[in-house]
């Protein structure tokens, strides 16, 4: 979210605060947008969650989030804008317009607002580095700038040269708890012990051919502006395609693609 908070303190207070130096944070939370009413989490929250603490490296109570949702809306009026949802610190409250409930990129950001129990900012080491692709990152949180710096003179490599590999979430292919629901999770890893960068193919003007998925019940392919995924020794850039399973019990056959470079076919067992 990209909110800011209010305190309750008065501008003397507020003044003496800046005066000593000390910092303040809210105490109390803005008031929850017109029309957002309690709801249940969807039955895939709970997986997207585990997703979020996973690239996070935090852990949290799924079970402590309070979910609210705005019917009929296609946003959320806030002081940064329309936006798509927006995380409450105080009361730990994440408010969705109705029209992104089931887009878990952005349900995934307000979530990592909560692993990370921070309203106002979007760290970029865990927005755009550790959780990029898992969580969408635009308007205020694109904006914020990527401490790592990017090694120029890092050799350029294909994406066949490094690992890639297709995951499915939930590993099992259990998806009755996620209703229906599940995550492929598409990767390249850096095995080496110094930075590259791994070269995208041209599609089209100002775009490069990316991360892409496809499986019995469709495909997608990412478009990226930027020609080239800068990797740090052994780190590791993914992304999330949310899928919902088309078919009766059976098997899912799958693969992933960077720039081209295709995953190996995977298979899972698959029970709806
Ligand atoms: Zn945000």
């Amino acid at each position: 979210m990209e909110r800011r908070t209010r305190t309750t303190a008065v501008p003397l207070l507020l003044a003496a605060l800046a005066l000593i130096g000390a910092s303040c944070h809210a105490i109390v939370d803005l008031p929850l947008p017109a029309g957002a009413v309690l709801t249940t989490p969807r039955a895939q929250y709970r997986m997207w969650w585990e997703l979020a603490s996973q690239c996070a490296g935090v852990s949290r109570s799924f079970d402590a989030v309070q979910w609210y949702v705005v019917p009929g809306a296609g946003s959320i009026p806030t002081s940064e804008g329309d936006l798509d949802g927006a995380y409450y610190r105080v009361e730990n409250r994440i408010v969705l317009a109705e029209r992104v409930i089931d887009t878990g990129r952005v349900v995934r950001h307000e979530m990592l607002h909560a692993l990370l129990r921070v309203a106002d900012a979007h760290p970029a080491t865990y927005f755009q580095r550790r959780c990029a692709g898992i969580v969408s990152c635009d308007g205020p949180c694109a904006r914020e700038t990527d401490p790592a710096p990017v090694d120029a003179a890092a050799p350029r490599v294909a994406p066949s040269a490094l690992s890639l590999n297709l995951a499915l979430v939930p590993a099992s292919g259990a998806l009755h708890e996620s209703n229906g629901w599940y995550v492929a999770l598409v990767s390249v890893t850096n095995p080496r012990a110094t930075a590259v960068r791994v070269a995208l193919p041209p599609k089209g003007v100002g775009q490069y051919l990316s991360f892409a998925y496809g499986d019995d019940c469709g495909s997608s392919t990412l478009l990226a502006a930027s020609e080239t995924i800068d990797l740090a020794p052994g780190e590791t850039r993914a992304h999330a395609f949310d899928h919902r399973w088309c078919g009766a019990a059976g098997e899912l056959v799958a693969s992933g693609a960077v720039g081209g470079d295709s995953t190996p076919v995977r298979r899972w067992p698959i029970q709806p």
